[in-house]
């Protein structure tokens, strides 16, 4: 892939993109986005050793090795000489008085560390649905020899690219996977298969499709467009190359302390910064009894309260819990339309895990870990210490509550305080 014309295209591509970019960040504000971290040494009077990040690259004293590059601005981009450039935007801040902070990525989809799907170079396979998300997880975790480091996929988000609706540049392009099938009579043979459970039923996804149905807080139309063909073979182009537009808390997602403390974002808490050992080991799925998280009170409000966190009965010990509530049985993330009367943590329920178990990884089944009523307060409970991560979103549906060893991995984005994530159980 290094034909004169390619380098051509490229450049031309990627100088239209710069432009976008310096457009977006010129017109939010002067001072914010501000990056994670600028303000951690140098400049900010306030920042102290307690507050500089750990940056690792092992984890689980030896036993992990992150070999994904991380997301920055000056990494390699493809036939860029200035590099990738500013790829996350933070169009809520708190800074500018919301409640939390809220940061959009774009990123071209074949950035740093990253994977191709057959639908990249043949058309064929493009048009017929041969996206990211039907690649094979058991060829991406290496389970010969899973007592050596684990790799779920790093890039690539179960990202299932659905029809592109509309299209600035041209009508027919760019079109989106799978959306020709079944119309061009096209051979049974190019029909991807999507599965949830891989390796004869020892790994399970339990991440959500990307697609633009895929709900996201506050939004009634989900996350919409989100993939955009910045090069398509229909076009010319000797590959198919897609650009990814993503508010960093859609679908399944963690959190960072950045989220909701503006001093954790200021002095560099992002994602890049969370312990790998905390995201990756074992984990019980627990099924919370649905007729207990009621309480009354609150109308359309079922809640994770302290006493039902007490009747769980979670050991001492435990790390990592995944809960499934009415939200699985209700299919929520599976409706565009965010729907506030989801499960999620009171601020007493947090604070229970926190004062009387050992857990440091929790997972929710809807888009926030804290129930409506008690956004900020939950996630403060969970966050404050920067010792608990929060996984949300989860796709917990058809698995057998039980013991298993998780793997989650998150996006390394320098800056970003929540990252898409994928996340997989293993029996
Ligand atoms: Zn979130
Ligand atoms: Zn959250």
């Amino acid at each position: 892939m290094n034909s004169q014309k390619i380098l051509l295209t490229y450049t031309v591509i990627l100088s239209v993109l710069t432009a976008t970019a310096t457009a977006t960040a010129t017109a939010t504000s002067d001072a914010y986005p501000s990056p994670y971290a600028t303000d951690a040494t140098a400049c900010n009077p306030s920042a102290t050793d307690d507050l500089v990040p750990v940056r690792r690259e092992v984890y689980d004293v030896g036993r992990i090795f992150d070999i994904s590059h991380r997301y920055n601005p000056n990494m390699p981009s493809w036939e860029s000489e200035d590099g990738l450039g500013q790829f996350l935007w933070l169009p809520k801040s708190m800074k500018n008085g919301s409640l939390a902070n809220n940061s959009e990525m774009k990123l071209p989809t074949h950035t740093g560390t990253h994977v191709d799907a057959p639908g990249h170079v043949y058309d064929h396979y493009f048009d017929a649905g041969f996206d990211v998300d039907t690649l094979d997880l058991e060829v991406l975790n290496v389970l010969k020899f899973k007592h050596m480091g684990f790799r779920p996929g790093h890039l690539l988000l179960a990202i299932a690219i659905f029809p592109l609706a509309t299209s600035s540049s041209d009508v027919a392009y760019p079109s989106g996977y799978g959306d020709d099938f079944g119309t061009c009579g096209k051979d049974v043979d190019l029909v991807p298969l999507r599965r949830e459970v891989y390796d004869n039923g020892r790994i399970f996804d339990i991440t959500h499709k990307l697609n633009p149905e895929t709900p996201v807080g506050d939004s009634n139309e989900g996350i919409g467009q989100f993939l955009s063909l910045s090069l398509s073979m229909k076009n010319g182009s000797l590959y198919n190359f897609s650009l990814m537009t993503l508010l960093v808390h859609s679908g399944t997602h963690v959190d960072a302390p950045g989220h909701v403390f503006d001093h954790y974002f200021d002095a560099g808490f992002d994602i890049d910064s969370l312990d790998l050992e905390v995201l990756n080991g074992p984990a019980l799925l627990v099924d919370v009894p649905r007729d207990k998280n009621i309480t009354g009170g609150c109308i359309n409000s079922l809640i994770l309260s302290a006493e039902v966190m007490k009747s769980l009965n979670i050991p001492k010990g435990v790390r990592r819990v995944l809960f499934r509530t009415l939200n699985t049985d209700r299919r929520l993330m599976w409706k565009k339309e965010f729907d506030t009367s989801y499960v999620g943590f009171m601020k007493d329920g947090a604070q229970w895990l926190v004062d009387n178990t050992d857990i440091k990884l929790v997972g929710i089944d809807y888009l926030s870990v804290a129930a409506f009523d008690d956004l900020l307060p939950s996630h403060h409970v969970f966050l404050k210490d920067r010792e608990i991560i929060l996984v949300e979103g989860l796709k917990l549906d058809d698995i057998y509550s039980g013991i298993y060893t998780v793997h989650c991995l998150p996006l390394r984005l320098l800056g970003a305080e929540g990252s898409p994530i994928r996340c997989i159980l293993i029996k």
